[in-house]
């Protein structure tokens, strides 16, 4: 299969044009044609000059050398009240993943995958319920965010204000290939997204966190906790035996001091599990010194997870109990349900011979 040009970085690119024979300065026409024009076609281009034609023309295709990551459009469903929308897309090796556009007055967010399946096991999540298939490559991550610019044009709206990895997989077990697609997803002559509307999620990966302060990654931190001590949360999220809270809550401490940069924190909440005052207190408690946002999501109903979503009561008694601690919070609205594309509701089809890595009694993954 063809390497794909939506891999590379900037410099990587100018790297593998210089590899070729071609001057590097002609990485910006080529950038400018993949990023801000979003062509799916770049072969004779009239307006490329020679070196850099000849290196798209001799490149692409069938050949072995470059080809372009463009997922087909599988099914695209829209919410019933129109405003989210939720692709799956089938990637070149029939791998599918689901991506979703939300949309709120004058702006969209879009909400990419990182990994097909997932090796977390979130018991609550459809995607960790289907288990882990393959990292995505940073193309296929960059595809996504095209997918969702071009989507949006088409329908005569303005571009993408914000991105969340927030869909299929742990953005932090697939590090490498999440900072170079966001890299070039924030690059400003190209998609340009301010790095700070970009946020990356996490159930807890400590080595990611601490890597991504250590190297001055400029986008948000999410960090998914939804309990409070590790007996609970190891009964919602298995991966978390691998890293403790008290190593968790260390990595955002230390976090916090190298970027100065506040972390939100999402608690799904799960009725009588998770959303009862004694457990906001705990929560509370266990945040102290820590700025921290606090994003409360009201559980949405997956087939393999039985728990219930909670009282709107309930979750405003949980939400009141965090503010009187000082902590902003927020309490997400439900959205995109009827279309299962809500939080922890995003799952692909599973092709045999798939393996599950953590399962809800499995044992967390190793591959770190
Ligand atoms: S919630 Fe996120 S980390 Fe957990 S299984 Fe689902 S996709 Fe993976």
């Amino acid at each position: 299969m063809p390497r794909s040009l939506h891999d590379l970085t900037f410099s990587a690119m100018e790297r593998e044009l210089a590899a070729s024979g071609v001057k590097p300065i002609h990485a910006r026409a080529l950038w400018r044609s993949l990023y801000r024009e979003m062509e799916t076609e770049l072969t004779q281009r009239a307006d490329f000059l020679m070196p850099l034609r000849q290196f798209v023309d001799e490149g692409l295709g069938d050949s072995g050398g470059w080809g372009l990551d463009q997922p087909e459009v599988v099914s695209d469903l829209k919410s019933s009240d129109g405003q989210t929308r939720k692709f799956l897309l089938r990637l070149r090796d029939g791998e599918t993943v689901e991506t979703v556009i939300m949309g709120y007055p004058g702006r969209s967010t879009a909400c990419v995958s990182t990994q097909a399946g997932c090796a977390m096991g979130c018991t609550f999540c459809a995607t960790g319920q289907m288990g882990f298939v393959r990292h995505l490559r940073p193309g296929e991550i960059v595809a996504q965010v095209l997918h969702c610019e071009r989507a949006l044009r088409d329908g005569g709206e303005p571009g993408l204000r914000n991105l969340v990895l927030m869909g299929m997989g742990e953005p932090l077990h697939n590090y490498d290939a999440v900072m170079d697609a966001l890299e070039i997803i924030t690059e400003r002559r190209g998609i340009n997204l301010a790095p700070s509307h970009v946020s990356v999620s996490t159930v807890g990966v400590v080595p990611g966190i601490l890597r991504m302060a250590r190297e001055g990654r400029p986008y948000n931190l999410a960090v998914s906790l939804h309990a409070a001590t590790d007996a609970e949360r190891a009964a919602i999220v298995p991966a978390s035996r691998r890293w403790p809270l008290d190593e968790l809550i260390a990595a955002c401490r230390a976090y916090g001091k190298i970027t100065g940069r506040r972390i939100f924190f999402g608690w799904t909440l799960i009725a009588g599990t998770n959303d009862t005052p004694a457990v906001a207190h705990q929560l509370a408690a266990l945040l102290t010194g820590i700025d921290a946002h606090i994003n409360l999501i009201p559980l949405n109903p997956t087939e393999g997870y039985c728990g219930q979503t909670g009282s709107e009561r309930a979750a405003q008694t949980f939400k009141s109990i965090l503010q009187a601690a000082g902590f902003p919070c927020t309490l997400r609205q439900r959205r995109g349900i009827d279309v299962a594309a809500g939080c922890g509701q995003l799952r692909a089809a599973k092709k045999p011979g798939n393996r599950d890595f953590a399962g809800p009694n499995g044992a967390p993954p190793t591959n770190f």
